[in-house]
């Protein structure tokens, strides 16, 4: 039988029918939290993924539903007193005040990295490292279902200013054609994977066409939220054969695959997903960020990773929440991440062991945290916008108590202040 995709957005939380088994105040709560980041679910979801005997203690329902503790006491407060006594369009504008705080688009991801052709800013295209441009393909503003902690949330709410996308295909293969040093693609959104295979093929098809290109990679969720993509739903075997292309065109094609919990690889639809998506000739990669209430165990990680590795998937980052949206509800603070993820990959054998981590997504670059001893944090940069700057480790110690984040951290030797040229824009709020 072909499976119908049915999603649920916060006006349609008391057509599901678990959430009605459930205490009301904590429909309240994702209905008040529901007001500032997107919320969206849907039947694959609740009738597989979900523990509903746990119910708000399942890591899943924590991933999917927000939780009241996603906004700070006084900005609850505000909002429930707001909506029962401001008009519509006062009560909007609040709404919009609190998002601003939230920092909705960390480290410069709108400003410092969109790349121009002839004086026009490429919109859509995020250009950072060398070798690979991120592209955001218009078709792909959303997902199958959206995650608590995404970073990305200000794509998914209706406030146009904070989105950026693209509508110009043949903009970005200009911009790759004019620069053969860019090997990978990355298509990424929302989730390239809710598109169909008619659009999908429009962008595969012109991909395959740029000769300097030798990785596409695809960012997507689907595996987790919507593994009919690639088994059961209406139009399958299409999706299937369109990224077959990629690799019979020489290519190599990377499924970046989003897991946060080995209970997302249980169920027959996601095993049998994976087994379609290998025989394309296609490399699913995973990576996850690291969260408080969802994986904040080093038994999950082991547990996934290992998993991972049997169904034939190879583990690649492990990421530490940015500093937007909720990251006070489920950021650990740095030694802890180090402290999971080495007893995480200790437990494994060596090819479970291939998961690069913890790393921050910073404004210059990507920064793993290798260790911690006496207080000094041993780190590197994986990429840097200037490639000279990688695979150098370097030391930072605490500018504040529980350092969470990068720019939580501060040089130790002077010599070394070029490696936190972050931190110092930040502070003079560049
Ligand atoms: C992570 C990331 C990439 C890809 O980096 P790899 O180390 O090659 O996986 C590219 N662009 C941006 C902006 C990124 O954050
Ligand atoms: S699948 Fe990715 S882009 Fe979509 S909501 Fe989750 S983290 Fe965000």
């Amino acid at each position: 039988m072909t499976p119908k995709y049915k999603s649920y957005n916060i006006h349609a939380l008391e057509s599901i029918p678990y959430l009605q088994k459930m205490d009301k105040a904590i429909i309240e709560d994702i209905k008040i939290v529901g007001e500032i980041y997107p919320f969206k679910t849907n039947n694959y979801v609740l009738d597989n993924l979900i523990d509903w005997e746990r119910g708000i203690d399942d890591p899943i329902f924590r991933l999917n539903f927000p939780h009241r503790g996603m906004l700070t006491e006084e900005h609850y407060d505000k909002l429930k007193w707001g909506r029962d006594r401001l008009a519509k369009d006062e009560f909007a504008e609040l709404v919009d005040q609190i998002r601003m705080t939230l920092n909705p688009h960390p480290a410069g991801q709108t400003s410092f990295n969109v790349p121009f052709e002839n004086g026009v800013r490429l919109e859509g295209l995020q250009h950072k490292y060398r070798n690979t441009v991120l592209y955001f393909p218009s078709h792909s503003q959303t997902c199958h279902a959206y995650c608590t902690f995404c970073f990305r949330w200000p794509q998914f709410v209706s406030n146009a200013e904070l989105k950026f996308q693209s509508k110009e295909l043949d903009s970005l293969i200009r911009y790759l054609n004019y620069n053969p040093q860019i090997t990978d693609v990355l298509l990424t959104g929302g989730d390239p994977m809710v598109m169909g295979p008619q659009i999908l093929s429009r962008y595969i098809d012109a991909l395959i066409g740029v000769k300097s290109l030798r990785n596409i990679r695809i960012g997507t969720k689907s595996l987790t939220f919507w593994p009919f993509k690639f088994t059961a739903e209406e139009g399958h075997q299409e999706v299937l054969q369109i990224l077959r292309k990629v690799t019979d065109s020489g290519k190599h094609l990377a499924i970046m695959s989003h897991f946060n919990h080995p209970a997302e690889l249980k169920s027959d639809v996601v095993i049998d997903a994976i087994k379609n998506l290998r025989a394309t000739g296609a490399e699913i990669r995973t990576q996850a960020p690291l969260l408080r209430t969802i994986n904040n165990k080093s038994e999950i990680w082991s547990e996934m990773w290992e998993r991972q590795v049997q169904l034939g998937l190879i583990p690649y980052y492990m990421f530490l929440p940015r500093d937007t949206g909720a990251q006070h509800h489920f950021a650990e603070d740095l030694r802890t991440a180090l402290h999971i993820y080495k007893n995480a990959i200790q437990k494994l054998s060596g090819i479970c062991r291939t998961a690069k981590g913890p790393v921050m997504s910073a404004l210059h670059g990507k920064v793993e945290l290798l260790d911690c001893v006496d207080d000094v944090f041993y780190l590197r940069y994986l990429q840097h916008r200037d490639p000279g700057m990688a695979y150098k480790v370097f030391k930072g110690r605490e500018a504040i108590d529980n350092p969470k984040w990068f720019s939580d951290l501060t040089t130790v030797d002077k010599y070394e202040e070029r490696y936190f040229e972050e931190v110092k824009r930040v502070e003079v709020g560049v």
